[in-house]
């Protein structure tokens, strides 16, 4: 499927201004807003492509590459962010969600907010990061440090939004109990409905005057750099939430969580299963008979292994405790060497005679009774 443009996608003009930019993506985003349309995937589809528009022309470098390359400039892993346009819903809230307007906590995301709760607390939204580990990093664990742009209290009014000084009032949409009531005549009769007050955000007051660092709704976007311990023994796939290190709530909520989306780096020789690891091992003809040490490799270097004389192909040698630890538990898996036998396909007349003489052997016919009788057969040879 081949993109579209992004710039056709937002209806701007190649030279547009930031400004213009975000108020076309504003109005995309409001006009596909899953809320107005439920169930809607075609919706939902433009949705996301806008947010994904949004998210390259409205970054300098990236629309400067797009500009230049075309989606080419901006695919895959490169603009750090999201993978070739793989933005989730939740991605799209927790970045932009401040572009919707009315303030925050508006659209908190889907499932988690929203609802007509009566009395909730202010909660920051999530935040999402990728990290990407190595196989070494996972069996020891690792402290990794990854700077996040979120939403901080802001320090100018202690997160309050109110100016210094500064006196409330009572919300006058709701008299002061930060709910309003709503009487709607229904098949069954009468339904009352209360929910939060628009007005104060359910906090019965407004502020007469405002914090101008952070207009009053006491956040400051900024970035951070936040320490993650990754325990040992995580997987691809896995997601860690750190609480409490995610964007602040507006006004002395609680914080958000960092959800930590764990993402496996291939080892260049090392295929993980679990917490076993396994390494294929191809071995010439003549080692696999007559034995021979090896290196293979580990998560902490190499280590030297003797093959035995008489090494069958199919067979796995067993490294105790040299896989992977368990996530949460005190297991440790092991390493696994699968033995191949390396048949070569294309030899010269020369080879074909050595290889021919074997056949004078009996000890190289199949079907000699069990290994043993093998291997004792071996050990007469030499
Ligand atoms: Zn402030
Ligand atoms: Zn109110």
């Amino acid at each position: 499927m081949s993109k579209r443009d992004y710039y056709e996608i937002l209806e701007v003009s190649k030279n547009a201004s930031a400004e213009e930019i975000k108020k076309a993506y504003r109005k995309k985003a409001i006009q596909f807003h899953p809320d107005k349309n439920p169930g809607n995937k075609e919706a939902e589809e433009k949705f996301k492509e806008a947010a994904e528009a949004y998210e390259v022309l409205s970054n300098q470098e990236k629309r400067k590459r797009y500009d230049q390359f075309g989606h080419a400039g901006v695919g895959g892993a490169a603009g750090g962010g999201f993978g070739g346009g793989g933005m989730s819903m939740d991605d799209i809230f927790s970045h932009f969600g401040d572009i919707f307007g009315g303030g925050f906590g508006g659209f908190g995301g889907f499932g988690g907010f929203g609802s007509s709760g009566s009395q909730r607390v202010n909660k920051g939204s999530n935040l999402r990061v990728k990290v990407k580990l190595t196989l070494q990093e996972i069996a020891n664990g690792v402290e990794k440090k990854i700077k996040v742009k979120k939403y901080v209290s802001c320090q100018h009014c202690n997160g309050t939004g109110a100016d210094k000084g500064s006196a409330y009032s009572d919300c006058s949409t709701c008299r002061g109990t930060g709910q309003v009531t709503r009487i709607s005549n229904t098949i069954l009769g009468q339904m009352q409905t209360r929910s939060t007050c628009p007005t104060c955000h359910g906090e019965g007051r407004i502020i007469t005057h405002k914090c101008a660092q952070c207009n009053g709704e006491g956040l400051l976007r900024q970035d951070e750099i936040v320490t993650i311990n990754i325990p040992a023994g995580v997987e691809e796939g896995m997601q860690l939430s750190v609480s409490g290190k995610g964007n602040a709530a507006r006004r002395g909520g609680i914080n958000g969580d960092l959800l930590v989306l764990i993402q496996e780096e291939q080892h260049p020789e090392l295929i993980r299963d679990g917490s076993d690891l396994i390494y294929n091992l191809t071995m010439s003809i003549p080692d696999a008979i007559l034995g021979a040490p090896v290196e293979i490799p580990t998560v902490e270097g190499r280590v030297k292994v003797k093959i035995e004389p008489g090494t069958q192909p199919g067979k796995i040698l067993r490294l105790k405790g040299k896989g992977l630890p368990e996530v949460n538990g005190y297991h440790r898996g092991d390493l696994l060497v699968r033995i191949n036998v390396f048949i070569p396909k294309d030899i010269s007349r020369e080879d074909a005679k050595m290889v021919e003489k074997l056949k004078e052997s009996e000890a190289f016919l199949p079907g000699q009774g069990d290994e043993q009788s093998f291997f004792s057969r071996m050990k007469n040879m030499f």
